[in-house]
């Protein structure tokens, strides 16, 4: 689902014509449209009928503040993987009591930062980390919750590099090593154990391994409640796939629902979950504009003025990105292979190969679909690019939601030494 459509022979984000932002704002520029976040926020809770879960959004995904303000006036928390991202949370208005702490280092000063807020939860991944969180809010006179993040040794996810849930993958703590700290983190001052955790992937489709690892985890719930130990709360991570290709279809979040009141339910626990691309991807298109065309050994190539500094996921995760033009394409028109680049000096730099779409002229707009999961909030200013605008449509209204970075933004702050 996603309110990006063909409408008078032009693409409109809900009821904006995108041609009018690309004209007033410029390319790239990311657009966002409220009623598909909305949407797929709903859709979340509603697979999850009548079961009392807490949705954190998966902050990481997608960062811009107009975005976390939009979930969160739906009464979304905020799953985060950084001091940023705590303090972006909360500007945009999340409740720190709804705030979770994720991430597989944490540094000490985060870790202060975390507690100060009286934050709700922060994911713990190793001994040390437990320790060190310990003193920190022992010395703040603060008592933390905690949840341990478990290794089910699930692989689960749409690429390697987002996989996670592997027994040997850098992430969580294995379920030996979590009974051990779990007990150890009774005896310790400053904090509270109150669950476990699991995030085994992104992009994940198949339902199978996320069923897997909801069963690992009811299994450890009601081994630690065996051996004594309080368990209130499961966190179910994300993960959930988001819809790049409409031939391919997502997971099926009613099959999913069930699965979770079926295994997680039963155990009388506040269940949490932490989606990001799922609410976020279709939720954002990134507009470009052709720059030139050109012939090279046979390939015809389209270059673009955005970039893989602006969407990095074609380059680094070989992502499919669906592309249209801005200006709806003739019906009939011959499809030629193209392929997509953009002005960087990598052949990294290539959205698409040999795509079969309508022939695009140089100076013409087109949209990158499903842009709205980590798009943005994966950019760089490589080759001294600004960071691109953002804009937010919401019905016939839009706003830009975080202007186009100037240059003296990058690099007005450095300094040129003057060695005496
Ligand atoms: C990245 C991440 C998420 C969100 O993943 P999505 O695939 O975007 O749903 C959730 N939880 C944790 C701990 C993460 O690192």
């Amino acid at each position: 689902m996603r309110h990006f459509n063909y409408k008078n022979g032009e693409l409109y984000a809900e009821n904006v014509p995108v041609r009018e932002i690309a004209e007033k704002v410029g390319t790239p520029t990311y657009v966002y449209s409220a009623a598909t976040l909305q949407h797929h926020f709903k859709a979340l809770q509603a697979a999850l009928g009548d079961l009392n879960v807490k949705i954190a959004f998966a902050v990481k995904s997608n960062t811009n503040s107009a975005v976390i303000a939009t979930l969160a006036a739906l009464g979304a928390g905020a799953d985060t993987v950084s001091e940023g991202e705590i303090r972006r949370a909360i500007r945009a208005g999340v409740a720190p009591e709804k705030i979770v702490f994720s991430g597989v280092g944490k540094t000490v000063r985060e870790l202060e930062y975390a507690v100060s807020q009286n934050i709700h939860q922060i994911n713990i991944e190793s001994i040390q980390e437990l320790e060190t969180l310990s003193e920190v809010a022992t010395r703040l006179g603060k008592i933390q919750k905690i949840v341990f993040r478990v290794n089910p040794d699930v692989a689960a996810g749409g690429h390697d590099k987002i996989s996670t849930g592997k027994k040997t993958s850098k992430f969580g703590i294995s379920k030996e090593r979590a009974f051990e700290l779990y007990a150890r983190a009774e005896t310790l001052n400053g904090v509270e154990p109150v669950g476990l955790a699991v995030h085994i992937g992104s992009q994940i489709i198949d339902l199978a391994p996320l069923k897997q690892a909801y069963e690992f985890l009811a299994q450890m719930v009601k081994d630690l409640r065996a051996n004594g130990h309080k368990v209130s709360r499961l966190d179910l991570g994300g993960g959930l796939a988001a819809i790049y290709q409409e031939e391919i279809e997502g997971p099926d979040l009613i099959a999913w629902g069930k699965i979770v009141r079926a295994i997680i339910h039963p155990l009388d626990v506040e269940i949490e979950i932490e989606p990001g691309r799922i609410i976020t991807a279709n939720a954002g298109i990134l507009l470009a504009r052709s720059i030139v065309t050109k012939e090279n050994g046979g390939r015809d190539f389209v270059v673009l003025d955005a970039a893989m500094n602006d969407l990095v996921r074609p380059a680094f995760y070989e992502a499919y990105h669906q592309l249209l033009a801005v200006k709806e394409p003739v019906k009939g028109t011959n499809k030629m292979p193209t392929t997509i680049v953009g002005p960087i000096c990598e052949t990294g730099d290539t959205f698409a190969v040999d795509r079969l779409m309508e022939p695009v002229a140089p100076d013409e707009l087109v949209a990158f679909m499903s842009a709205g999961a980590y798009g943005f909030s994966m950019a760089s200013n490589y080759n001294s690019r600004p960071l691109a605008a953002e804009v937010m449509v919401n019905g016939d209204k839009w706003e830009i939601v975080r202007p186009r970075q100037t240059y003296d933004e990058i690099f007005g702050m450095e300094k040129i030494p003057d060695w005496k």
